[in-house]
């Protein structure tokens, strides 16, 4: 039995201050490939929440204070450990969420860059001088804690969207209310408390709280949270931006997206039919960057249409954890139906099945639609599922019309053989990450990452972006003697 990490040894506990029960109930974790119970897992009420949040801001101050080099060592070393326990970490992506093999082991090495990062982060200059124009003072604007940073992650890429802002807060002397979603919790959750734990982080400073809705709330909610770091859907996204500004607490909003992937005529078809193939079925397409909507010239559509079913018709679907597997199940029953709704839908309003459009379990298979408007379900709606929708056009400003028809403004990419043509066609593509000849998945851990729109409040991560979201700005001047005022 592992000492690192067993289920039974964390069932029925949250990681409040240390691992205990908590008051919010239980939930089964269900294997998706399988419909197996992996184990139970605790569940945090609003009470515990309200805890968490109290007893993490009583160990911030002090977190804040150590001394820079003993904060790095801490990430440095759960860096150490992440890659020494990366078997643990693999197989529960894989067997709660769904995950491929390579999609587990790439979240695997992304979050353990955010661990570095962030260890890096802790030497790095935490302010600048600026003139003044009163003699003999020196100003100085440097860059503080926030205090207490909620962490609120969907269960999509739990691992990496929760190491992305638990690292960089903790690395800026933040403590951190982590609550990931209940349907990813170990992966996301659990096994982050362990590795904090394993690496000799204070106590308190770290609290990970797994729940729903109503714990998440009790986060946003809590007047001692200084920031929300949110992930997940825009709605959801929407709401917590309201509080946190009637409460006037900082929130990053990382939301949903419905990614243009554009294909011009002049562009080499068989590779653009291989990025729009990976950038809508990788992860069954529950990726926020999904290659939601393909845009494709009128004159090369037919060739791209008749490739990309081709590659989609070659996919293997099956349970990854038994490995010879493209596509692994999707997350839950309800984001199945969800799915099938929106195929059915466009079809009855005129779309055309090309391949798939049809499932076994919880498995969807990879599916192509043409005859697409922009109008319709599977344009309008965020997919979050194996469907590649396929929208001609026939000038670059009808393109642009209907790009803009969607409020999501996330990822985008555009194939072309002419870089001044696509440079100057992403001038107009209103989206917070555009790549020219890729697809739309694209994460560079020390690259800051963001959407426009109803994709987020366009906060960044990572790289250079981490010292500006987890941090305060703060102006110490200095006299170097009292100044001398009228009275
Ligand atoms: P979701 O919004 O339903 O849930 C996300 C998290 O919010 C979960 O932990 C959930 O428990 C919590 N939550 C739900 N209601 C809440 C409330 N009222 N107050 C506080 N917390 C609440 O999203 P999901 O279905 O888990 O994830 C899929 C969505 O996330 C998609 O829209 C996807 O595009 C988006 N996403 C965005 C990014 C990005 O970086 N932009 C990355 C991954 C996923």
């Amino acid at each position: 039995m592992s000492k690192f990490f067993c289920a039974e040894m964390f069932s029925n506990k949250v990681f409040l201050n240390d691992w205990r029960e908590s008051t919010g109930g239980s939930c089964d974790v269900v294997e998706p490939a399988t419909g197996n119970v992996l184990a139970k897992i605790a569940l945090g009420s609003s009470d515990d929440i309200r805890l968490a949040v109290t007893e993490a801001k009583k160990q911030q101050s002090h977190w804040a204070n150590l001394p820079f080099d003993q904060r790095g060592n801490i990430l440095r070393r759960a860096a150490e450990l992440i890659l020494q326990h990366k078997d643990t970490f693999i197989e529960w992506n894989i067997r709660e969420c769904g995950s491929m093999a390579p999609k587990a082991e790439a979240e695997l090495h992304a979050s353990l860059e955010q661990l570095n990062m962030a260890a890096a982060m802790t030497m790095q200059p935490d302010g600048v001088t600026l003139p003044s124009a009163i003699p003999g003072r020196r100003n100085t604007c440097r860059r503080v804690p926030l205090g207490v940073v909620g962490v609120i992650t969907p269960w999509n890429f739990p691992l990496l969207l929760a190491m992305r802002s638990v690292a960089p807060a903790l690395a800026a002397g933040n403590s951190v209310v982590l609550k990931p979603d209940h349907q990813s919790a170990i992966t996301g959750g659990l096994l982050i408390a362990r590795l904090f734990e394993e690496a000799g982080l204070p106590k308190g400073v770290l609290q990970v709280i797994p729940g729903g809705a109503e714990a998440g709330e009790a986060l946003v909610e809590h007047p001692m949270t200084a920031m929300i770091s949110f992930t997940g859907s825009t709605n959801v996204g929407k709401k917590i931006g309201r509080t946190c500004g009637e409460l006037l607490k900082k929130s990053a909003l990382e939301l949903g997206g419905n990614n243009a992937f554009i294909v011009l005529d002049d562009a080499d078809i068989e590779a653009a039919s291989s990025h729009g193939a990976w950038g809508a079925y990788l992860h069954q397409g529950q990726i926020c960057m999904q290659a939601g909507r393909h845009f494709v010239h009128e004159s090369v559509a037919e060739e791209y249409i008749s490739r990309l079913a081709e590659r989609a018709e070659r996919l293997r679907v099956a349970d990854p954890y038994l490995g010879a597997s493209d596509i692994g199940p999707l997350i839950n029953a309800s984001q199945l139906a969800k799915i099938n709704k929106i195929i059915t839908e466009s079809v009855e309003a005129g779309a055309k099945l090309i391949t798939g459009g049809h499932s076994h379990d919880q498995f969807y298979r990879p599916t192509v639609l043409s005859n697409i408007r922009v109008d319709m379900p599977a344009c309008q709606q965020e997919l979050f599922g194996p469907v590649a929708p396929v929208i001609t056009f026939s000038s670059e400003d009808e393109l642009v019309e209907m790009i803009a028809a969607s409020p999501y403004g996330l990822a985008a990419a555009i194939h072309s053989r002419s870089i001044g043509r696509a440079m100057k066609l992403a001038d107009r593509v209103p989206a917070g990450m555009i790549h020219i000849n890729d697809q739309t998945v694209n994460n560079e851990f020390h690259v800051p990452f963001g959407g426009f729109g109803d994709s987020g409040n366009s906060g960044r991560f990572g790289g250079p972006a981490n010292f500006e979201e987890f941090t305060q700005s703060q102006w110490v001047s200095v006299m170097d003697i009292p100044v001398t005022y009228p009275f």
